[in-house]
């Protein structure tokens, strides 16, 4: 019987801790790498494919959101043919990875995982400058894909083994987790080391090969990990590092016959050309093309009037301002019930008036950048249609400085179906919708199409017990923010026009990279 059951000696999973920047040490370890990575800005990589460097004409310019004159680095960027030229090396190299045994491909994680704890301050450093994350939101998201590393490889530990199925009298049956082929990992910039290596682990650890193409706002962060990938020491052609912009040659990873599936993050729109390209039958294509979509939300905390008030007001400034509102799990709606509407109001305000905002790598901001000008051009018109269709509370315009900075927005008295209230702004922007009584709230938070986060504050347990039933996301919280989920407690992924229901950082995650054979012998 193939892959016989390995004797487990790593530890069980813990979550990453995150870094306690009040303790001097930390900030000065954490000065050192922004300054090391400084001088190492505005450097030319290459594409790698099967090992091999490969420059191009097409350049992709990473660019600081805080100082926007400062290039992070320049990216040589795919040609469709290049695109077709790493999907048939992944092709080659898959041959002999699925031959690899699960327990020594889950090592390359462990090791991987080694690597990044080691260099987490200078990792932290490159999405300080390239995404404008404040220091502790580049660290969490560091941790996150320590976890991803450490709880994917333990995962694969578990299914790599023959899986028990019910005896069946006079024969001998196992069941066999095998990979799928070659996977194109299309990650976002807003996580872009932990959403990029999650998926980027999940899929080679179970087996397949992958050309991983980056987002085009966060190229220098994958091109670290890759060069952490290569130091482990795995083969060349397994992880092929081949950015691209989207808008040009994105179809050319997804509609490649010898794609096998596609993991992606990112908005609904680019999502669902994937996920109706991937499934257009073509003449050589040999199976059903897998997708795993991640989408966007509109994520909702609803504040009930038995709610501890002041804890409301820090969950939703929390969720609704951290990384400038760019997380996909981000609070942009809050709806509060009317008996406590205006109390809410008058302490949210106070409280997002103390955000301050400026530069990353400046730890006395707790807010930075939006990430492009593309971002800042479009939440600036998200702002003046909700000036329009609400009351500005605070905030509502340009935060001043050369970088892409937006005040943190509250606009109060949103109507449940203004624009504000229904499309993904993805920016420091709040609606504050007010709801007659609990019951309307819970139907105002369900009524969009997406389905990702949802918080409920209320020390109602009966209020809490109808959420649960009622209030239609993937990752419902209570009486806490609506971000901030761990890889192992808080498997991630929402419902409806979020995605296609799956769970990163879940024990049903890696399923979705493999397929499942049966082998039944008659014995007499
Ligand atoms: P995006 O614009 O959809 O881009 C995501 C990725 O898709 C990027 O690598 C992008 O490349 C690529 N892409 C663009 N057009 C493509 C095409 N035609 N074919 C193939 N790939 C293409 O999203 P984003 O702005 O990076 O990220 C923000 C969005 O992600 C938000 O909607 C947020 O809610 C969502 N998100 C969801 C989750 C979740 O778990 N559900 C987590 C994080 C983020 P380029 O950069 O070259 O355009």
């Amino acid at each position: 019987m193939p892959g016989q059951a390995v004797e487990t000696k790593v530890a069980e999973f813990v979550n990453e801790p995150l870094t306690d920047f009040s303790q001097p040490e930390n900030r000065q370890r954490m000065e050192a790498a922004l300054k090391k990575v400084a001088g190492e800005l505005g450097r030319e990589y290459d594409l790698i494919i099967g090992g091999e460097r490969v420059k191009t004409g097409e350049k992709i310019k990473s660019l600081n959101p805080s100082r926007p004159e400062q290039v992070v680095g320049v990216f040589h960027g795919a040609t469709a043919p290049l695109v077709e030229k790493a999907i048939e090396t992944a092709d080659r190299a898959f041959e002999s990875w699925k031959q690899v045994k699960f327990d020594e491909r889950a090592d390359y994680l462990f090791r991987a995982a080694d690597l990044m704890r080691r260099r987490k301050f200078e990792l932290n450093a490159w999405m300080v400058y390239e995404v404008g994350k404040t220091w502790s939101e580049a660290d969490a998201d560091v941790a996150e894909a320590v976890d991803f590393c450490e709880f994917y490889g333990r995962e694969m530990l578990r299914l790599g083994p023959p899986q028990p199925l019910t005896p069946v009298k006079g024969e001998k049956n196992y069941l066999q987790y095998i990979p799928l082929g070659v996977g194109a990992v299309i990650p976002p910039w807003n996580f872009p080391a932990a959403i990029m290596a999650g998926m980027t682990t999940a899929a080679f650890v179970t087996g397949n090969t992958v050309v991983l193409k980056p987002s085009s706002d966060s190229p220098a962060i994958a091109a670290k990990f890759v060069d952490i990938l290569e130091e482990v020491g795995l083969p060349p052609g397994v992880v092929n590092f081949v950015p691209g912009r989207g808008s040009a040659v994105g179809d050319s990873y997804v509609v490649h016959p010898k794609t096998r599936f596609v993991a992606f993050t990112g908005s609904k729109e680019v999502g669902l050309r994937i996920s109706e390209f991937a499934s257009k039958p073509q003449p050589e294509l040999r199976w059903v093309r897998r997708t795993v979509l991640e989408m966007g939300g509109k994520d909702a905390i609803v504040v009930d009037n038995e709610a501890d008030l002041d804890a409301a007001v820090e969950g939703v400034a929390v969720s609704a301002f951290g990384y400038q509102g760019q997380k996909c799990s981000a609070c942009s709606r809050a709806i509060v019930v009317r008996e406590v509407y205006p109390e809410f109001l008058t302490k949210l305000e106070a409280r997002v008036k103390k955000i301050t905002v400026g530069p990353a790598d400046n730890p006395a901001n707790t807010m930075g950048p939006v990430v492009n000008k593309s971002s800042l051009q479009s939440i600036q018109e998200y702002i003046e249609i909700g000036r329009k269709e609400g009351r500005l509370l605070t905030g509502g315009g340009p935060a001043g400085g050369e970088g892409y900075f937006l005040q943190p927005t509250v606009i109060a008295d949103v109507a449940p179906t203004a624009r504000i209230a229904q499309e993904e702004i993805f920016g420091p922007v709040l609606a504050v919708i007010p709801a007659k009584d609990y019951d309307e709230a819970i139907a105002i938070a369900n009524n969009t199409e997406f389905g990702l986060t949802g918080s409920v504050y209320s020390k109602n347990p009966a209020k809490l017990k109808k959420a649960a039933e009622q209030f239609h996301v993937g990752n419902l919280y209570f009486n806490r923010k609506c971000t901030g989920a761990l890889v192992g407690g808080h498997p991630f992924g929402g419902f409806n026009m979020s995605g296609t229901d799956s769970k990163a950082g879940g024990r049903d995650y890696l399923l979705l990279f493999l397929q499942a054979k049966v082998v039944s012998e008659k014995v007499v």
